[in-house]
């Protein structure tokens, strides 16, 4: 979805609303986000001009479903995030700046940036989740098991004795 900028711009209005509920595309971003799930992320706001500059004002407000890094657990989180930033025609290494091109605001776009970029690159069920184990699979927050044990090589005894 675009917003066509230019009544704001030559002060036909004061401010453009809006409000959206944005599909997530799952495979699309997968990859980038490891997103699994998602509801609507519904995105109200508006642009407006102080000045001469234009402005972003926007809301999300979601949940997004990942699986754990560590255990693959399905986790649920709370998608909220609220930002404010300056529309420019031109590319800038500012980070709250937002590139418009042709008098117009590629919304949709700007959501699933925002949203990719807000994400951490890893998802835990919890901040000591203890992961499956490399060996067997299984569960190490729930169960344990005797694969730690059985890593040891027993050549690397044999040279324990020879070096005493
Ligand atoms: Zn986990
Ligand atoms: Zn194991």
């Amino acid at each position: 979805m675009k917003i066509d900028l230019r009544k704001l711009i030559s002060g036909k209005v004061e401010a453009i609303p809006f409000e959206i509920d944005y599909n997530i595309n799952i495979e699309e971003l997968f990859e980038a986000t490891g997103i699994i799930g998602a509801t609507p992320i519904h995105t109200t706001g508006k642009i407006i001009m102080i000045g001469s500059e234009l402005f972003l004002e926007m809301d999300m407000d979601g949940q997004l479903t990942f699986n754990c890094s560590r255990c693959l657990t399905r986790v649920e989180m709370n998608f909220n995030k609220k930002l404010n930033k300056m529309l420019l025609a031109e590319e800038s290494d500012d980070l709250d700046t937002i590139v418009i091109v042709k008098n117009q605001l590629d919304l949709v776009e700007t959501i699933k940036e925002e949203i990719i970029v807000s994400l951490p690159t890893q998802v835990l069920c919890s901040e000591d989740c203890k992961g499956l184990c490399p060996v067997c699979g299984i569960n190490l927050n729930y169960e344990t098991c005797s694969c730690e044990d059985e890593k040891i090589d027993p050549r690397f005894e044999i040279l324990d004795d020879f070096f005493s």
